[in-house]
């Protein structure tokens, strides 16, 4: 059981911005329903907290990548949730759909023919969502498959279709000539398929116009206070605050260096405070050398590689009084938030989050009342 006085860092999830952010998208979006994606334990930050938090605020459909992540939700969230799973059902699993009242997207015409199939065969209609590809390549309907479905629209009989999805390449780029291009691609292919409900996009996409949401939205990061749009101002708020714990700290006064490979040259006097936190933690070894912490307003520098469970700063800059053994470093929070330390990293905000070790003391704040 991690504690908080054992733990190497604590991570404050703050289930009261995660609600916030869901009114800001929800108000944002609408007349367009806002759904939440919970995929990957709610982007790092724990599912079993986070769904049930949405579902407070109003949330009623939720979106799972795998299956196993559904069958998850569904055990914690009240019965009319509806429960979408973007991955859809591996071949021979169609059965556990229905059985855990779970709604699969369906991204291909083998996934069309066996649900439609497993739905005539129960004799009854089964709710699924139809996701056809306009620019990613990854999942959902190609052309060919598109024109055979078309061809052919009884393939879908037994199907209650919810929603007529597709997904945005370069949502993050608002001046990006392929969102247009994605969109008009899917107004043509819903024209072909008839008049199911839409739901194209994902938090970027909220922000590229009232055309670009169709009738629900399906927002992730922003939730969980990443920035939606790249290069604007962060609407959101911030949901996680991450303090790692001093456990040793030395002060430095002949040339030495800092960690493995000898990255870090210290030539003056300086004071260095090692963190209990590593990359095994999700804390990225691609922040060797680049990232920040802070220590209330100042700033200390991350110098040296980060190691598996250690990470080591130069807090020269602080009154020795101030740092000692068992006081916090922010890693990130008000003065760094997540697309900061992304950057650090040469990454996505996305990224750190679902990186977020299992070994942090993790206090959620803000949640529901009742203990949820
Ligand atoms: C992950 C995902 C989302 C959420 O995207 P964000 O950028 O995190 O808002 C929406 N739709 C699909 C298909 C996804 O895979």
């Amino acid at each position: 059981m991690i504690t908080r006085e054992r733990a190497g860092a604590v991570l404050t999830v703050d289930l009261g911005a995660v609600a916030a952010n869901y009114r800001l998208l929800r108000a944002r979006a609408a007349p367009a329903a806002s759904a939440g994606v919970v995929k990957a334990d709610a982007y790092g930050l724990g599912v079993g907290r986070v769904a049930p938090a949405l579902f407070a605020e109003g949330c009623r459909f939720f979106f799972v990548a795998h299956p196993e992540e559904g069958i998850g939700l569904r055990a914690i969230l009240p019965a009319e949730a509806e429960i979408a799973v973007l991955n859809g059902p591996p071949p021979g699993t169609e059965a556990e759909f229905p059985a855990h009242r779970l709604i699969p997207v369906l991204n291909s015409l083998a996934q069309v023919e066996a649900y439609a199939g497993l739905a005539r065969r129960r004799g009854e209609a089964l709710p699924a969502c139809l996701h056809v590809d306009t620019g990613m390549s990854r999942l959902g309907l190609d052309h060919a498959e598109l024109k055979a479905l078309v061809a052919e629209p009884s393939r879908l009989s037994g199907l209650a279709l919810r929603y007529l999805m597709t997904h945005y390449a370069c949502a993050d780029e608002p001046g990006h000539p392929l969102n247009a291009t994605q969109l008009a691609e899917f107004r043509a292919a819903r024209a072909r398929l008839g008049d199911s409900p839409t739901c194209l996009a994902n938090s970027a996409g909220i922000f590229l116009g009232a055309d670009y949401r169709g009738d629900m939205v399906r927002p992730g990061i922003a939730l969980y206070g990443g920035a939606p749009t790249m290069g604007q101002a962060n609407p959101m708020a911030a949901v996680v605050r991450l303090e790692g714990r001093i456990i040793q700290l030395r002060t430095i006064d002949a040339p030495r260096s800092v960690g493995y490979g000898a990255t870090h040259k210290v030539t003056g006097r300086t004071r260095i405070a090692t963190v209990a936190v590593g990359y095994a933690d999700g804390y990225l070894r691609q922040l060797s050398n680049r990232a920040t912490g802070y220590v209330g307003d100042v700033p200390v520098p991350l110098v040296g590689r980060v190691s598996m469970d250690l990470t080591t700063f130069d807090v020269s800059a602080l009154d020795p009084d101030r740092v000692r053994p068992g006081a916090a470093i922010e890693l990130i929070g008000p003065h760094n938030p997540v697309d900061a330390v992304a950057a650090a990293a040469g990454t996505i905000s996305y990224e750190i989050l679902t990186s977020l070790g299992r070994r942090y003391f993790r206090d959620y704040v803000g949640g529901p009342v009742a203990g949820v």
